[in-house]
């Protein structure tokens, strides 16, 4: 038997530390003040729920910089249209433009790392969605019979959608539905109750804090909801400067 293998038999494994995050919406400098905090966190594993591109100034290091660091990645909605693989004529007239303007300059290694990804997955005891089980492209939960639906729709302890840019802690416990609103700082105990969890956003934060989301998960154990400050104002001098409209745009403020 081999030295390692003796190891392994002696020291229980760690429990696996995973951090969390999505819709980074081509915003650079919120996504390095993200993977700066979580790098001090050293999780074992990094996943991201979709929507790398769309609205902001940065979609090509976003894609590089997702693609050489997390070990998931769903696609989101506006990854799909930027691709071609949905209509933009599916979008309001300011995500129309950004996409159109994310299309004009896409390159190709973006593109190819995109292309590959699809808008759901699995890991162990985690279901993966950036919408939703009933819709995983489009649909927002940001309701009680969206999150009924999709925990019913699954089976595993913790479901983890994006798309709505609203950090969400839902729980199911029995019959009854429990949660809501994560805000920075949130911690979470999993054990217990089935949940359905949404990071927030990355790029582009619509719950009315600015600060740029995470979420750090030990599957099993608990959750914590993170947010961090990041350069806004970078953000939005290459906005102006790219000439693509909405990246800086906050959305409305949405509550549960
Ligand atoms: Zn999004």
């Amino acid at each position: 038997m081999s030295q390692a293998a003796t190891a392994r038999t002696i020291v229980a494994p760690l429990s696996k530390r995973v951090a969390v995050i999505s819709d980074v919406h081509g915003n650079r400098h919120a996504l390095d003040a993200v993977l700066d905090a979580i790098a001090t966190e050293q999780p074992d594993e990094l996943w991201c729920l979709g929507d790398l591109v769309g609205y902001g100034p940065q979609p090509n290091e976003c894609c590089r910089v997702v693609a050489a660091h997390a070990d998931l990645c769903l696609a989101g909605n506006h990854d799909l249209v930027v691709l071609g693989a949905l209509s933009i004529h599916d979008f309001a007239s300011d995500a129309a433009a950004a996409a159109r303007w994310t299309q004009s300059v896409l390159a190709d290694d973006a593109r190819e790392f995109l292309t590959g990804l699809e808008p759901s997955s699995h890991r162990d005891g985690v279901d993966l969605f950036h919408g939703s089980a009933r819709d995983p492209v489009w649909e927002y939960v940001l309701d009680e019979e969206a999150a009924w639906w999709t925990l019913n729709a699954t089976s595993q302890p913790l479901v983890l959608v994006g798309h709505s840019h609203v950090p969400l802690a839902i729980e199911l416990e029995g019959d009854e539905l429990g949660g809501g609103l994560a805000r920075g700082g949130t911690t979470v105990a999993l054990e217990g109750a089935r949940r359905l969890l949404n990071p927030g956003s990355v790029g582009q934060p619509r719950d009315g804090d600015p600060r740029a989301a995470y979420l750090l998960l030990e599957p099993e154990r608990r959750a914590a909801f993170h947010r961090v400050d990041y350069p806004i104002d970078r953000t939005q001098a290459e906005m102006r400067e790219a000439g693509s409209r909405g990246a800086a745009r906050r959305g409305p403020l949405t509550t549960w």
